[in-house]
This record gives C-alpha cells, structure tokens and sequence, in this order.
C-alpha cells in the first residue's frame, strides 16, 4: 500500500467501482475503511459486497478443523490456551491416530465442509507426525475426496515437501499481527519464522492460508501491515479470528471487539484483497455477536462446527445463517469463480 498521491474516499460505492476494475487500496484508502464511520457502515459492507458478489457469487465455503494435538506447546503465543504458558483448562494429547483423524474428516464431509483442516499445537512438527498427516492424508483423499488443509507449525523444507506429495492442497500458517507488533505477543519465535514456513510452503507447490487475529492490542496501522504482508504473499485463503480471550492465557483480560468494528475490518480485507477467499474465523461468535450475518457480505467463507479449544455455534445455526442470507454453502470441488453475470 502506497501512501504517494493517495486520496482519502468516503464514497464506498466509487473505490468499490474502483477496486472492481483493478485499482489497489492505497494506505489512506485502507485506514479510512478502518475509521468509516458507524453510520456509514451499512454503505460499506453494500460496497464490499458488490466485490465479494464479483468474485464468489452468494457463495460460502465452509471449514472443518480437527485440533490433531492439543496443547503441550513450548511456544508462549500470548492468545493460545495450548501454550505452556497458559493454565487454561484444555484437553492435552499427543497426534491423534489414523483412525480419529479419518472419522474427523467424515465429520467434514457430512458438515458439507469443502476443506478439512488438520491442526496441531507446537512448535513445529517431528517428521515423525509429518509422515503420519501425509499417510492420512492420502487415505482421505482416496475415501472422501476433500480439500486437505494442514496447520501444524514451522515447517522445514523436506516436511513441506512431504504434505505436498501426499496431496495436501493448502498449509495454514497465521501471520497473527503485524512485524512490529509480533514481539508483544509472542517471544519463542519471531515474525521471520512465521514468512519463512510460507515460503517453504509455497516452493514446495502448496496453496497458502495465512492470516490474522484482531484485538490483541494492534494499532490501525498493523492491521493494515498486515493486509500489505497478505497481499504480497498472495495468499489463497486469508482467516480473520477475532480475538476470543480465554481463561489462563496472557491475554485473558482483553475485552471483546465492537462488532462494527469487525465488520469494518472484513470490509477491509474484502476491499483490499479483492479476489482472495476471505473468512470469518475464530472468535465469531463472540466478537460479531448478533452480527455474524453481516460478515458474510465482504466474508466468503466460515467455519462450521468448533474451533480448537472452544466451542462454536452449531452446524445447524451456521447452515440456517447462510439459507437465512440466500446464500448457498459451495459443497465439493467448485472454485471460487470470476465474474457473475450481475455485479452492481
Ligand atoms: S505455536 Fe501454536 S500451539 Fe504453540 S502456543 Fe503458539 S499458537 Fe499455540
């Protein structure tokens, strides 16, 4: 994001035109979408809906995590109840075997999940649990034919090599916040750790989903940070979490998010990274609150069913949100498409 020449727009409609025909959010673009005001919000999500419907249609794609391992973590990530730091009353387990993990992935299908994510607390992976995810991985594949999403920390580059031959699409690795801000929330591994497994990722011909968690005490201009790192990155999938502070952890004391201001944010990534799958993440349910629709209008994309340690509406009020909405969830193979017929 550029802060030469910039014009700061109140005119959603128009940078929403603007945005459609090729033009990237310049910096003062961006931090306005940030500040817009409350009475003006109902313009901005119009706006960024014009960009979502342009690029995914009424479309949603849903996500299914399995927390593969839980807890144990060296790592002191300030937000995560799995960090040997935290004293959150979690359930602790080595790698799950084969058998819990394929029943995790029936799970998704018949949740009409697209994607399958398989998530695993640490630091990094051994290749030992490396070899394990890619064996697993070809059996979904071969029984259930889902998209496969992998999470499970620093990744050195024969292990990514391993997820890709074994069929796994897509590696989640969260930026979480900003360069600047990363020291204050985590001190076990740094920001370039966090780029590093992106690139190891990426050279080894997987798809990426990186993103963010809101509300960790980040500043307009990390966030924005942020969406400049994601767009570089070309990221395929970008997971806006919302801070949900948990009982034990660092950040225990943080008060949840206006969920205007979430929306805000959505709207955010919606308009600066126009084409990419956007989704609403951990923290949903309580940070949007009554607002969760809402976010589906510059948001493409949602997790059904729980996230790693806490628990998140049911699959039938996610389905009910999205039919609710004249929504339709994307079941099976479908890619996000280009160019519906209408777009104003
Ligand atoms: S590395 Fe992952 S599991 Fe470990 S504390 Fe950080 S976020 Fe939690």
């Amino acid at each position: 994001m550029d802060d030469a020449g910039s014009t700061v727009t109140a005119d959603w409609h128009e940078l929403a035109t603007r945005v459609l025909t090729g033009h990237a959010l310049n910096r003062d673009e961006a931090r306005a979408v940030l500040e817009c005001p409350d009475e003006d919000l109902l313009e901005l999500l119009a706006a960024s809906y014009r960009v979502r419907r342009q690029h995914f249609g009424t479309q949603v794609q849903l996500y299914y995590l399995k927390n593969a391992k839980s807890g144990l973590c060296p790592e002191d990530c300030g937000y995560c109840s799995q960090s040997v730091i935290s004293d959150a009353p979690i359930e602790r387990y080595a790698i799950a075997n084969e058998k819990t993990l394929l029943e995790g992935a029936r799970k998704a299908k018949e949740s009409n999940a697209r994607t399958y994510c398989i998530v695993a607390s640490g630091r990094g992976p051994s290749d030992r649990e490396v070899n394990h995810v890619a064996s697993v991985a070809r059996k979904i594949k071969d029984e259930l034919g889902l998209h496969l999403c992998a999470c499970l920390g620093l990744l050195k580059p024969h292990q990514a090599q391993v997820l890709a031959d074994a069929g796994i699409d897509r590696i989640n690795h969260n930026l979480n916040t900003s360069r600047r801000h990363y020291p204050e929330i985590c001190t076990t591994h740094t920001y370039d750790d966090r780029l590093d497994t992106l690139r190891v990722a990426h050279e080894a011909g997987m798809e990426l989903c990186s993103g963010m968690i809101v509300g960790m005490g980040e500043t307009a201009d990390d966030i924005l940070d942020m969406v400049e790192e994601l767009r570089q990155l070309n990221a395929k999938s970008v997971p806006v979490n919302f801070l949900h502070a948990i009982d034990g952890t660092p950040l225990e004391k943080t008060e949840d998010l206006d969920p205007r201001y979430c929306l805000k944010v959505l709207c955010l990534l919606r308009l600066g990274l126009p084409a990419t799958e956007i989704r609403i993440a951990g923290g949903r349910e309580v940070n949007l609150r009554s607002m969760q629709a809402m976010g589906l209008y510059p948001a493409n994309s949602m997790f059904v069913s729980d996230y790693l340690t806490t628990a998140g509406q049911t699959p039938e009020e996610d389905f009910a949100m999205v039919s609710d909405l004249g929504f339709e969830v994307v079941i099976g193979g479908h890619e996000a498409h280009d160019a519906p017929a209408a777009v104003s």
